[in-house]
């Protein structure tokens, strides 16, 4: 008899495996049996992957406990105000300052290694040409050591630029360990350094991250978690009342907002463009858009930006916004110039994306990331190579030139930009100067290249245009900080100039300049490369200081997206996002592949479902041997008289379930199934649990802040166990079903189940299944029959296997 009954317990463990007597979904489902273990074992390599790579919840968790701390939430305003606004405005400011410190920080340490590394070559390449490399290079291997190693055996996510992860966090990925502190520190030192040794990597990508990163940090200090010792040493109401005063904002849906607005800080303060930033933010970086965002992401670009300029006023006496910005007489333009720009930006959209053909083949060339040494050798080998192009075109193919007078074109005059390397006194070598100088520096001096008599003759233009492409392309991908932007725009401005020389040599009385041509090349290799609109323009615009070219910039955008588009299909992001393993990013358009397919083709049958009073044995079983993170909560057919079934009333998280049994939160129940209705559902809701419902958001805080994956993993469940035995004195035992009693030890998830979560019917189209995933950032969809029963559950891995296997129209195969 007790085993009988014993048996009645575990019956919804595997609901459509075991229980016989309830109903079989597979029974249900059109499509073939076994199908969801074939698609199992079909999970093509680079999703089934072990990153731990796991999906964000954005999705509230509208639960019973849930609406009672909002009640409570509410009642606490004061005329309507509880505070939180004016918290999440001081941290967008904590945020936006932070980030301009930072900025300021790699901007002048990198300026000030790169002006002593030049100065050090002057001085010793006249005696021993080769003490002088050795020196010089012994310095550059040193410096990418420090950042190589760093990033290799401390903080493996600190590699390259960073922002295509962003872009992935921002879109519902949550990445192991991104926004970790020695993440942070990594890539602040790596960046400084990688730049400084000669490496041809920008810092424009580490900022996105490295903004990211710092909101992710202060959402993380703002968070307030009420512990275990207040819910049971205090009264209940005085603990809640200290602790609703405090706001807590790590929880994925907030942390998305703040991330949003870091990163487009982190880019406003890479370029001193506060508006470019937040279009970036937008346009690239940012899934989830709203108009708070907006407003807060402008807040923290406009404060990033306001750090840098006032440290600028103080140091320089000028506040210039842009990094580029240049003060002397600008170039004019007309608009029959147009189709000489366009032909510019055709060539330089073409190279944009010969960099990304290069870079995927590279790329695939690399060691893997495993094989530590094999990278660390790899970088410093590119170091060396890049030291030596440096070191060697100049004296090969450069050019001794009059060295220029008056100021720079930031108005400051700075006779060290000009390189004499082995010139005569009063000249300098053009190569030099351009591969040796900051490329900030030297994008200055091409975008203002006026007239017939300029300091870069046209073959030593095309020189540089091809050693920068060169080593920008071996330098991306390898293990050390650093992006791509500022190269590309260096190699563009490069390129831009070469050709306003050749077309003043073709139409010498058109008074055509190759600055002009150097700021529309610059942006079109941008747009060749990174495809973006908008957030390009604005960047170049407020960047160079040049509302008045923003004709030849816009023009340049679409010319070079058009022609780029035709020859290679993604730009580096996308094609990065591609290559990554383990991620899936959602675009905004649903994919033509899923055009002909239902919910019912794309699902995964053979849910694993609970009951909504559940025994804690059970739970466990389930926890250890799966690793899924949702499980939709059934009510049992003896509570719900309808005859219709196991009826779907909710949804419960992984980490709910975990958090539940570490707490404590079950109690003995009768075994037969009638007495669940009212056993564990007090009313009102005890305080532990409102309390509770805040450590319920925060969980991986709690435990593991930035190794969300762990929870999922059977170690987890190892240590929740051990617990029970130890703190609860709930071993393996005392949890079957006392056999005089009838009891058993179980859990009631109604009051923390989700009671809303969104379901679709099977017949619902596949793309839409995609828009209310994507437009809702969901981590979890069930689908349900006509009777409200789950016959299957979609997660992101589902939507992206049926994107990657295409058209497989099952249920068309059983008309
Ligand atoms: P997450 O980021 O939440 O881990 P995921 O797509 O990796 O998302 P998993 O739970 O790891 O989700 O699921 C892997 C596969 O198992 C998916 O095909 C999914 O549909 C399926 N699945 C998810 N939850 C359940 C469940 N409760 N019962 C049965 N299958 C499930
Ligand atoms: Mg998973």
């Amino acid at each position: 008899m007790a085993e009988e009954e014993e048996e009645e317990i575990r019956a919804p463990l595997l609901t459509g495996e075991s229980d016989a007597s309830s109903w079989d979904p597979e029974a249900l489902d059109p499509s073939p049996p076994g199908a969801a273990a074939a698609a199992a074992t079909a999970l093509p390599e680079t999703l089934n992957n072990e990153l731990g790579i796991e999906s964000l919840d954005y999705d509230p968790v509208f639960s019973v406990v849930h609406a009672k701390t909002t009640t409570i939430k509410q009642n606490r305003r004061l005329y309507g105000y509880t505070g939180a606004t004016l918290a999440k405005w001081s941290i967008t400011i904590c945020i936006g300052v932070l980030v301009g410190l930072i900025a300021y920080v790699i901007e002048s340490s990198q300026e000030f290694l790169v002006t002593e590394k030049k100065s050090f070559a002057q001085k010793t390449v006249e005696g021993s040409l080769i003490l002088s490399f050795l020196g010089f290079a012994g310095f550059s291997v040193l410096l990418i050591l420090i950042s190589s190693c760093l990033v290799l055996f401390w903080a493996p996510p600190a590699a390259g630029g960073g922002v295509t992860l962003v872009m992935a966090y921002l879109n519902g990925n949550d990445i192991p360990d991104f926004f970790k502190l020695s993440t942070l520190i990594t890539k602040i030192i790596g960046t400084i350094c990688s730049i400084s040794s000669g490496l041809l990597v920008g810092q424009e990508a580490p900022m996105v991250h490295i903004g990211a990163a710092i909101a992710s940090a202060m959402t993380w200090m703002h968070g307030s978690l009420p512990s275990d010792k207040d819910a049971s040493t205090k009264s209940s109401r005085s603990c809640w009342n200290a602790k609703a005063t405090n706001f807590d904002f790590y929880n994925d849906k907030d942390r998305r907002e703040f991330i949003s607005a870091g990163a487009a800080a982190g880019l406003a303060a890479a370029f001193g463009a506060p508006i470019g930033g937040v279009l970036y933010s937008l346009e690239e970086a940012s899934s989830f858009w709203s108009k708070k965002v907006m407003w807060r992401s402008l807040l923290c670009c406009t404060c990033a930006t306001m750090v840098l300029a006032s440290i600028n006023e103080w140091q320089f006496s000028m506040a210039l916004p842009g990094s580029m910005a240049f003060r002397q007489l600008k170039p004019g333009f007309r608009i029959r110039d147009l189709p000489l720009f366009a032909v510019t930006s055709v060539f330089a959209g073409v190279l944009g994306a010969f960099v990304n053909i290069v870079h995927d083949r590279v790329d695939r060339l690399r060691p893997a990331a495993t094989r530590k040494f094999s990278r660390l050798l790899e970088v410093c080998g590119i170091t060396v190579i890049s030291v030596a192009v440096m070191y060697l075109l100049p004296l090969a193919l450069g050019s001794c030139l009059q060295v220029p007078e008056g100021p720079l074109p930031d108005g400051k005059m700075d006779e060290k930009y000009w390189l004499r390397y082995k010139c005569s006194k009063g000249e300098y070598n053009d190569l030099a100067t351009l591969l040796f100088s900051l490329p900030r520096k030297s994008m200055q001096q091409l975008y203002n290249m006026q007239g017939v008599k300029h300091q870069f003759p046209t073959a030593d233009l095309a020189i540089h245009t091809g050693s920068v492409l060169f080593l920008f392309i071996i330098a991306y991908g390898t293990a050390t900080p650093g992006g791509i932007f500022m190269p590309s725009m260096l190699a563009g401005a490069s390129f831009g100039a070469c050709m306003g020389t050749i077309f003043q040599a073709i139409f010498p009385g058109e008074n055509i300049q190759p600055g002009l041509h150097a700021i529309v090349g610059s942006t079109a290799m941008l747009g060749g490369v990174f495809r973006a609109s908008i957030s390009l323009v604005v960047i170049m615009v407020e960047g160079t200081g040049g509302i008045d070219f923003i004709l030849p910039i816009i023009v340049a955008i679409v010319v070079s997206n058009w022609v780029a588009h035709h020859i290679y299909h993604a730009g580096a992001y996308e094609a990065d996002l591609e290559r990554l393993g383990g991620v899936y990013f959602m675009h905004s358009e649903p994919p033509h592949q899923l055009a002909a397919l239902t919910a019912s083709d794309i699902m995964s049958p053979n849910v694993i479902c609970f009951h909504e009073v559940v025994p804690v044995r059970e739970v466990l079983e389930v926890l250890r041997n799966t690793r899924h993170n949702g499980f939709p909560v059934l009510r049992h057919p003896s509570v719900d008289n309808s005859g219709a079934g196991e009826k779907f009333v909710g949804l419960v998280l992984r980490h709910q379930l975990l958090l539940l049994l570490e707490e404590g939160l079950f109690s003995e129940v009768d075994s037969s199934r009638q007495q669940h209705r009212f056993s564990l559902y007090e009313k009102p809701i005890p305080k532990q649990m409102l309390i509770l419902e805040h450590s319920m958001r925060a969980y991986h805080h709690y435990h593991h802040p930035h190794r969300r994956f762990l929870s999922s993993r059977p170690q987890e469940v190892a240590r929740i166990e051990a617990e029970l035995a130890t703190k609860r004195n709930l071993a393996e035992a005392d949890m079957a079903p006392d056999k005089k009693t009838k009891k058993v030890v179980a859990l009631d998830l109604r009051p923390f189940m989700n009671r809303a979560p969104l379901t679709v019917r099977r017949e619902c189209s596949a793309q839409r299944v995609y828009v209310i995933f994507r437009t809702l950032g969901l981590r979890h969809l069930c689908v349900t029959d006509s009777h409200n029963r789950v016959i299957g559950i979609i997660t992101r891995k589902d939507i992206a296997m049926a994107q990657k296997q295409g058209f497989q129209k099952k249920s068309l195969q059983h008309w």
